[in-house]
């Protein structure tokens, strides 16, 4: 190994040592190489290009409820952000919220979620994805898997275009990702039970949760690749099922 190596892999282990932290709810270590303050500049960068890009649904019923449900659910989710809820015209059935507390709902998932109580079941999950982090947690761990360049890394400023895209990979934002192409499996299923829990703290309907997922699933033909990275829906259903009895028996 060359000097210039071990120093490398030196700064890396000091690097992941000094990174690990816990998600909330579930406690589990995770590493991020990634700061805070990086992270909620890349959102907030993000989220207006979103805005500035999409059709901003205002003042109807739909994107009221989006806010409503959103607040009772980021009141529960005890963390200081900057909390936004928006409804944006877009067929896919999908939703995302970036880091800081920017949540996006597509109009198109409301075919799906029937009930006010379905649509607190997707806003949860994916406040849970922000609130543990997992985006930082993928950019980290895609860091490590190339090789890194640490330092440069540190150095690169958050408008350098490499950047930005593999934040939005990472963060599931555009149509293809989000609630449908979205996280590895562990934390899809991190952030159903993440999303479980702040949906009883905020008082929805949890078997709502059951039924949101069964409408997502509907007719959906699954196919191997997206099998790899999802819980297959039966899986995934009967892990939720068991979160809700677990709660309701500490009632
Ligand atoms: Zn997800």
């Amino acid at each position: 190994m060359k000097i210039k190596q071990i120093v490398s892999v030196f700064f890396l282990v000091l690097l992941i040592v000094g990174c690990t932290s816990k998600t909330p709810y579930t406690n589990r270590s995770q590493m991020i190489l990634i700061s805070d303050e990086k992270e909620l500049a890349l959102g907030e960068q993000s989220y207006e290009k979103t805005l500035k890009e999409s059709k901003v649904i205002e003042n109807t019923k739909d994107s009221k409820r989006v806010k409503e449900i959103g607040k009772r659910i980021a009141k529960v989710a005890n963390k200081n952000y900057d909390w936004e809820f928006n409804l944006i015209e877009n067929k896919a059935k999908n939703a995302f919220c970036l880091p800081g507390g920017k949540v996006v709902v597509y109009t198109g998932i409301l075919k799906v979620a029937k009930n006010d109580d379905q649509l607190a079941t997707v806003i949860s999950h994916e406040i849970a994805h922000a609130l543990a982090r997992h985006g930082a947690e993928r950019i980290s761990t895609n860091m490590v898997s190339q090789g890194i360049q640490i330092l440069g890394n540190i150095a690169i400023s958050t408008q350098a275009p490499e950047y930005t895209k593999s934040f939005n990979i990472a963060y599931g934002l555009g149509s293809q990702y989000g609630v449908l192409m979205p996280y590895g499996r562990m934390q899809e299923n991190e952030a159903d039970e993440i999303g479980i829990y702040l949906m009883a703290k905020a008082g929805y309907d949890l078997n709502e949760a059951v039924k949101f997922w069964e409408n997502m699933n509907e007719g959906k033909k699954e196919s191997i690749e997206f099998l790899s990275t999802h819980p297959s829906s039966e899986t995934r259903i009967a892990k939720i099922k068991n979160i809700i009895k677990n709660i309701e028996k500490k009632k």
